[in-house]
């Protein structure tokens, strides 16, 4: 155990220490005899017996037992020996306040002056054994009159040293103090460098995705930064714990080949990573076991050190050779970190070296290596880092344009999408409006009043689409939407003829927006306009269908006059309109005389050509306006509209004198004459409605037949 209380310790070296500091600072000389190291040791194995009240080997009794040694540390022979005595003979007192100074003792001693005991480091038992203390350094008071007197060190280790370690020497207090400062404060400056460092690592360690580098760093310099603290010899003079600040060394130190295994496999992937783990958890297995079983007091913490030397060396040739053998393939800031790397070794082994005496003593930076290996890592690390946050940057720059670009690019979709379902909705509505307009279509009797309907419709219809209809004068045939189309914004109205094929009627335009250039949107309307150039194709062709039929429904086939069931209407409608005009009408019918004899004599066939031939003559003889009808069989009406009863009788007469005066060829066979008779009958004279005016004429005709044939019989006004 120390000398005095930690705090006693303290309280009593503080101001010297300010003062020093002041000194220092000042840079005034220190005016004071120089420090000796003190000579002539001797040195004798065993321990002393006590004689008297005191050790009898101070009591220099056998002066041949004691041998001579330059320093006072392990003496040759050693033989398992556990006890040693050192001494040597003060020098004369050149100083104000001497003190003697001892840098280390392997492990615990007593001091003798004279034969009175001057100091003690450790606890000695009853077989002048002791544990292990840590290693700090010594300062003796030495009282006056020390001059020439012999100094004597009981010393005990089971270490491998035994004995004084570094440097004892006698010198000023207040010199020694300076040293201590001097030589440590570098080191202090490295400590809170390294603790700063290992903040940083830290932080940086959070920034990032891959922080295991930045860990292990951290640990390292924290580790570097534990080790340098506790053997600091400054920072004896603030705490005096020995054993604890040998501990804090020790953990420092062995964590060191942990995390160093750990960074370098960082850095080396795949080249020998696993090995390095290994050698990394190996290690912190050591730590863990030599700290923890000198804590509970099964060993003492200064054997670990050798076998702990021993495996440090053995990793460190592992890792070295790894990194060597790699050395071709690594990049850049790899070798970089394989250089500090080798560097912070050769430190290490040196300082090993120094530590078990292969060395002369000396003080050797080893922060100075370790610092060096930690800077570089720190730099490397914080390039990479730096490089992987541009590149993020980078990323994140782009990204964000791509964003931009995505964000605009949809908007723009968006707005597009929004234009081609407005359009959809707007096609729809017109189509709908299409089949209103289709059904409208119908009511048509004729192509070409629905033509001109469409003319006019149309645009007004489709708008806000500019649609014009150009209708052609005919129909032209041979053409349909699938060919000849001469422009994308034209479509042609086709009528379907089961005799023709198809026929243009008209062509629709469309004068497209050119704001529109949305192809999709384009293709839509196009489509559309396809679907209603179809549809009104359609359309008009089932009306030319209807128109036909109705025609044909309406139409003799044999003479291609209007038949009686047209008659019928045209007699309805033409009173009705006699009525309103106020003007007369006339019916006239006619009768081929003897017709079925005809037949007899000609055939039927020469009898359908004589029908034909007659009908033609009342289309050629009557006017545009006049309508001549097949009645059916060989008779025929004709209504004659405007013309009074005797106008009608006239033109009655004059048909009679045309057909009896015209003779029949067929077939180059003369078939004669045929000859007619006639009944005429008019509205309003002898009738009022169309029954009447039909049996009038009828029964004109009657009178005809009856009277000889061949004649024109007029209705009186009683029939
Ligand atoms: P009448 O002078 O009294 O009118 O004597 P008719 O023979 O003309 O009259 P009738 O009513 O006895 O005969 C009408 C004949 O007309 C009967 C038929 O052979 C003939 N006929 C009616 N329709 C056609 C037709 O479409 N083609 C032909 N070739 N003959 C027809
Ligand atoms: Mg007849
Ligand atoms: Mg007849």
């Amino acid at each position: 155990m120390p000398d005095s209380p930690a705090v006693t310790h303290l309280f009593r070296q503080l101001p010297v220490v300010i003062l020093l500091l002041l000194g220092m600072l000042s840079s005034s000389a220190f005016a004071a005899s120089s420090p000796q190291h003190l000579q002539g040791w001797e040195y004798r194995w065993g321990d002393s017996p006590v004689h008297d009240g005191s050790p009898l080997w101070t009591q220099n009794k056998e002066p041949r037992a004691w041998q001579a040694i330059d320093f006072p540390s392990n003496p040759p022979k050693r033989q398992g020996q556990t006890h040693v005595w050192y001494r040597t003979q003060l020098p004369e007192n050149l100083w104000q306040d001497p003190v003697i100074y001892i840098y280390s003792i392997d492990l615990i001693a007593e001091v003798y002056l004279g034969t009175e005991k001057i100091y003690t480091f450790g606890e000695f038992d009853q077989e002048g054994r002791g544990r292990f203390q840590g290693w700090p350094w010594h300062l003796i008071e030495l009282p006056e009159g020390f001059s020439g007197q012999t100094l004597h060190f009981r010393v005990y280790s089971d270490y491998t040293d035994i004995g004084l370690w570094g440097e004892v020497k006698i010198l000023e207090r207040s010199h020694l103090l300076l040293e201590i400062i001097q030589s440590s404060y570098l080191d202090l400056l490295v400590i809170v460098f390294c603790t700063l460092m290992g903040l940083i690592a830290f932080a940086f360690a959070f920034m990032q995705t891959n922080r295991r580098p930045f860990i292990y760093l951290g640990l390292l310099t924290l580790a570097v930064g534990s080790k340098l603290l506790g053997e600091n010899q400054a920072v004896q003079l603030v705490m005096d714990a020995p054993l604890f600040r040998t501990y804090l060394t020790a953990a420092g130190y062995f964590l060191l080949p942990v995390f160093i295994a750990l960074l370098l496999s960082e850095w080396f992937q795949n080249k020998g990573q696993g090995l390095m783990k290994k050698l990394a958890l190996a290690h912190l297995v050591y730590l863990i076991l030599a700290l923890g079983l000198s804590l509970i007091g099964v060993l003492q913490l200064s054997i670990t050190y050798p076998l702990f030397d021993g495996l440090f060396i053995l990793t460190l040739t592992v890792l070295l050779y790894l990194t060597a053998k790699n050395f071709q393939n690594l990049n850049q800031d790899q070798r970089l970190v394989m250089s500090a790397f080798w560097v912070l070794a050769v430190f290490l082994l040196v300082d090993m070296a120094v530590a078990h005496g292969f060395l002369p003593w000396a003080r050797f930076p080893l922060s100075v290596g370790v610092l060096v290996f930690a800077l570089t890592l720190m730099v490397i690390s914080l390039r990479e880092y730096q490089r992987t946050q541009k590149a993020l940057h980078q990323l994140n720059a782009s990204l964000e344009d791509r964003i931009k670009e995505r964000t605009a690019s949809l908007q723009t979709y968006a707005q597009l999408e929004r234009q081609r379902s407005n359009q959809l909705t707007l096609l729809n509505r017109h189509a709908q409006e299409l089949e209103d307009l289709v059904a409208e279509l119908q009511s048509f009797q004729t192509l070409e009043q629905a033509g001109n309907y469409l003319q006019q419709q149309l645009p007004q219809t489709f708008q806000p689409y500019q649609i014009r209809v150009q209708l052609l004068d005919k129909a032209v045939p041979g053409t349909n939407t699938t060919d000849s189309t001469p422009s994308p914004y034209q479509w042609f109205l086709t009528l379907e003829d089961i005799h023709l094929g198809a026929q243009t009627f008209a062509k629709l335009h469309l004068n497209p927006d050119p704001s529109l250039t949305d192809q999709h949107q384009l293709e839509q309307l196009n489509s559309f306009m396809g679907r209603v150039a179809e549809r009104l194709s359609m359309s008009l062709t089932s009306l030319k269908i209807r128109q036909n039929l109705q025609r044909l429904s309406y139409e003799d086939a044999l003479t291609g006059l209007k038949n009686r069931r047209f008659m019928d209407e045209a007699l309805e409608r033409e009173i009705a309109l006699a009525k309103r005009n106020k003007r007369p009408l006339s019916l006239l019918i006619c009768d081929i005389d003897h017709f079925k004899n005809f037949n007899d004599n000609h055939g039927h066939e020469a009898g359908d050509w004589v029908l034909y031939t007659l009908s033609q003559v009342l289309l050629e003889h009557f006017r545009e306006t006049d309508i001549p009808c097949r009645f059916g069989g060989e008779e025929f009406v004709v209504l004659l509209p405007g013309t009074g009863k005797e106008t009608a009788a006239t033109r009655a007469q004059e048909l009679l004198d045309k057909v009896t005066s015209s003779p029949l060829t067929y077939l180059e066979q003369d078939l004669g004459q045929i000859t007619i008779s006639l009944g005429v009958a008019s509205w309003p004279d002898q009738a009022l409605n169309p029954d009447e005016l039909l049996k009038a004429a009828d029964k004109a005709l009657y009178r005809a037949k009856q009277k000889g044939r061949n004649r024109v019989e007029v209705a009186g006004n009683n029939y």
